[in-house]
């Protein structure tokens, strides 16, 4: 099944090949005969009302870029009258009372949102494997191999991968944006810390939380960025820049361009195959007129216990919320006030959120407090100039995404150090909350994705999608479907 990618559909839909009703229902037929397990909760009603909606917009002369376009937002988005889970048991009767400002924004251009995806228990994981509601398919799995999509936002991955929908939202706190899309052979996009609102999208870590898109090309990705992104009065950390179009250097020529290559990204345990494919994706970056340039981020090394520090010390403090009294699931049993809450969370929470409130809850109380928590913000500043450090001499860097292909579901469950280790290159860069990318960049022997992982100084997503728009101009790996899907690879 060929690739429809939303500008493509944009274009239909203007031309009125085809009405947002139609594709709309198309979706939600290819959802509903589906077996990925790629959503939580479906709205075929509401998804239906918001198209035949957009469709009247259209036929009045109304023309955003992406209007009536059918999505999928990740179950972190919180969407007045509709289930927000985050993946999780405590939350899985939960209705928001509202809708996060990005929901909002992407309505306002018109857009539909056809259902909420699956995801790890409120995002703490690299697998989909922490959801309460069960695993994700990776499409690019096989009958006899059932692979992860990673995570967290593999819901939005799978979805977008086996085309039952054509982009979606994902959210990037250590690399879940961008491990799930290198896995599912996607563009994902984790925008500078403050681009997008975060106000309605339930907490993880909030200084690290970012959403961002999932598509199939940069194009798409700038297009949909353009509608989510945007200064939130609601959100104290939203950026008060003026608006952008990610668009407008789409076709800029690359010659001249400076790549920087960390020589700390060629670590230990790269697949072979991996770095091997990344190396020949920069070799065409090399044809498109770019300069490379070593460079080191000598701190890298501590950035993943840095953030396994900061991440679930703010989850802690963030998850504390839920208590059984105010909202979420309430335990049957209990005798007093501490029994309900220690009941409810005790139940409500599977066993990775619990490590990490644990983690969270050591690390900040005090006699720890600066052995850990203090010391893990000082590494997150010396990261952050690294990244300084090395921008003086180049445009972008790049490396891999993440050290190895989709794993096997189960094969890493009971290792959460290993686990872990899949965000070794992804997590340095929501410490230092700098826009960066995903791209497909080839597949290894045994036909499994492998995805490209740039970044650039901040602010400068609309460069980042230059240099990815280009490099997809001169490949076809994001125009690949799975073979399940009745693709070549
Ligand atoms: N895998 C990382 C974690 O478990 C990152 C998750 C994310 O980006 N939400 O913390």
């Amino acid at each position: 099944m060929s690739i429809k990618t939303l500008t493509q559909l944009a274009g239909d839909l203007k031309n009125g090949r085809v009405s947002s009703e139609e594709l709309t229902r198309d979706y939600l037929t290819k959802i509903d005969l589906s077996d990925h397990n790629a959503f939580i909760s479906v709205n075929a009603d509401s998804a239906i009302t918001q198209a035949k909606e957009a469709d009247k917009k259209r036929a009045k002369g109304a023309d955003s870029p992406l209007l009536g376009l059918p999505i999928a937002q990740k179950d972190i988005f919180c969407i007045e009258g509709t289930r927000t889970t985050c993946g999780s048991k405590i939350l899985s009767d939960f209705e928001a009372p509202y809708t996060a400002s990005v929901v909002e924004n992407m309505r306002s251009h018109g857009l539909v949102t056809l259902g909420k995806t699956n995801m790890d228990e409120f995002a703490m994981g690299s697998s989909n494997e922490t959801s309460y509601f069960g695993g994700v398919k990776n499409p690019w799995g096989s009958s006899d191999e059932n692979l992860v999509p990673g995570g967290s936002s593999g819901g939005s991955a799978a979805a977008v991968s086996a085309q039952l929908a054509p982009a979606a939202t994902g959210t990037d706190t250590g690399g879940s944006i961008r491990q799930p899309a290198a896995f599912c052979n996607l563009t994902g996009l984790k925008p500078s810390y403050g681009r997008c609102s975060r106000y309605g999208m339930i907490a993880f870590a909030s200084s690290l939380d970012q959403a961002g898109p999932m598509t199939h090309t940069a194009e798409d990705a700038a297009l949909l960025l353009n509608t989510m992104a945007g200064f939130d009065q609601k959100d104290s950390t939203s950026l008060d820049v003026p608006a952008e179009d990610f668009t407008i250097m789409l076709e800029d020529s690359l010659s001249g361009l400076k790549i920087g290559l960390p020589k700390e990204y060629v670590s230990e345990g790269l697949d072979p195959e991996v770095a091997a494919l990344v190396e020949s994706a920069i070799k065409e970056y090399e044809k498109l007129g770019a300069q490379l340039v070593d460079v080191s981020l000598p701190n890298s090394a501590l950035a993943l216990p840095s953030y396994y520090v900061i991440a679930p010390a703010e989850a802690s403090s963030n998850l504390s919320r839920f208590d059984g009294v105010r909202y979420g699931y309430r335990a049957e049993e209990y005798e007093n006030l501490e029994e309900l809450y220690l009941n409810s969370r005790t139940e409500g929470f599977g066993e990775e959120v619990k490590r990490r409130i644990m983690i969270g809850a050591y690390a900040l109380s005090s006699g720890y407090y600066d052995a850990y928590y203090s010391k893990a913000q000082k590494l997150r500043r010396l990261i952050s100039n690294d990244f300084d450090a090395a921008f003086k001499y180049c445009d972008v860097i790049m490396g891999p995404t993440t050290p190895s292909p989709a794993f096997a579901a189960g094969s890493r469950t009971d290792d959460p150090v290993s686990m872990y280790l899949n965000d070794i290159y992804t997590i340095p860069v929501n410490l230092a909350g700098l826009p960066a990318a995903s791209i497909p960049a080839g597949f290894t022997q045994s036909g499994l994705p492998v995805g490209l992982h740039m970044i650039t100084p901040y602010l400068r997503e609309a460069k980042l999608l230059n240099i990815a728009h280009q490099y997809q101009l001169v490949t076809d790996w994001h125009m690949q479907s799975p073979s399940s899907l009745g693709g070549t690879t």
